[in-house]
């Protein structure tokens, strides 16, 4: 059987009324436009082997990555979505009742994952401006610290912290102590706001990078993620890797993704122009919203997330009325900035 193509230059909104009864669903920081012609040809070329396993421990996965990346192949671990990942790190490298410290809100995975694996949270507040309070997060470790989480950018505020803080931060942490860097929207960074991971890594050995082909990549439905770090580490982690783990189509649909790097760079621009322009819109209609550097801006202040409701749109609902959509999407957006009309 063979996927239909999808129109590639049109957002697909057209899973929205199987997920909820919603106009436009931004909830998940998705990406908008459906995967690329070519990824689905790859897909479907795979597909007509299905009948088989796939490889028993991914190989090719990993070394395809980690030519992409600069890396040696022993040095990435693949999994289900950085989500997958991130609970093979947790499950690898911390035990039941450490602590694991990240900035609040973050991730609702973390969270998730760190109750399962029976972890102390310790979330540690954002700054008033959206922003890892990293000074506060190097204070919240200690001898019971087991994991930290930094995410660059960080979901849901998108801000990012300055390469130069980071790097003290890690500095601060003790090197039995793990950190994965959630680099989850990492592409959507300009050249000058990305950090060089591979230096990080020189320097820190207890350093996880953790990256998806779920955002940019636009690859949410097929649930491919991984990390990169030190040999030593990473080793752990992949002691844990389930066998059969990872479906034979992730590797034929990176390889295409990775050969179509030009075509997802322009639609990352317009994600990103796209975002640009809905953040000014709404800074004149008085909505605070922190600059992003992901594919979803932050909505903050009492009653944005009914406001939204009301009007059909699906976004993160936060307890204080804050609410994160995706963005991208002309519709969604415009669609947005009527729905926010009456906060004025
Ligand atoms: N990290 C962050 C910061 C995220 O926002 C997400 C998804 N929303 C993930 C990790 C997990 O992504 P996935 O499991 O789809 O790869």
């Amino acid at each position: 059987m063979t996927v239909r193509l999808a129109d590639e230059s049109r957002p697909s909104q057209q899973h929205r009324s199987q997920r909820t009864q919603t106009r436009f669903d931004l909830s998940l920081s998705e990406n908008p436009f459906p995967p690329l012609p070519s990824v689905l040809r790859a897909v479907n070329g795979v597909l007509a082997h299905a009948n088989r396993y796939p490889e028993f421990l991914p190989r090719r996965l990993p070394k395809l990555i980690a030519s992409h990346v600069g890396v040696h192949s022993d040095q990435v671990v693949v999994g289900s979505g950085a989500t997958g990942v991130a609970m093979q790190i947790i499950q690898a490298l911390t035990t039941p009742g450490a602590g694991i410290v990240y900035g609040s809100p973050t991730f609702d995975g973390y969270p998730i994952m760190a109750e399962m694996a029976e972890l102390d949270v310790v979330p540690v507040p954002l700054d008033a401006a959206g922003n890892q309070d990293l000074w506060a997060m190097a204070r919240a470790v200690d001898k019971r610290t087991g994991l930290v989480v930094i995410c660059r950018p960080h979901n849901p505020t998108g801000t990012v912290i300055a390469a130069s803080e980071l790097k003290a931060f890690l500095c601060s942490v003790p090197r039995r102590v793990p950190v994965i860097l959630d680099e989850a929207y990492a592409e959507f960074l300009g050249p000058t706001d990305q950090v060089d991971t591979l230096a990080l890594l020189d320097r820190h050995p207890n350093l996880l990078v953790l990256r998806t082909f779920s955002k940019a990549y636009g690859l949410a439905g097929l649930r491919i993620g991984y990390t990169f770090g030190r040999s030593e580490l990473i080793s752990r982690v992949r002691r844990l890797q389930l066998p059969f783990g990872v479906s034979s189509v992730a590797a034929a649909a990176v390889t295409a993704s990775y050969a179509a790097e030009p075509e997802l760079a322009a639609r990352i621009m317009r994600i990103t122009t796209q975002r640009e322009a809905l953040r000014s819109a709404l800074l004149r209609r008085h909505i605070a919203v922190p600059r992003s550097y992901a594919n979803f801006l932050y909505l903050t202040g009492p009653g944005v997330a009914t406001a939204l409701r009301r009007a059909g749109i699906a976004a993160k609902a936060y307890p204080d009325g804050s609410a994160r959509i995706a963005v991208g999407d002309l519709e969604a957006d415009n669609a947005v900035l009527r729905a926010l009309e009456s906060l004025r």
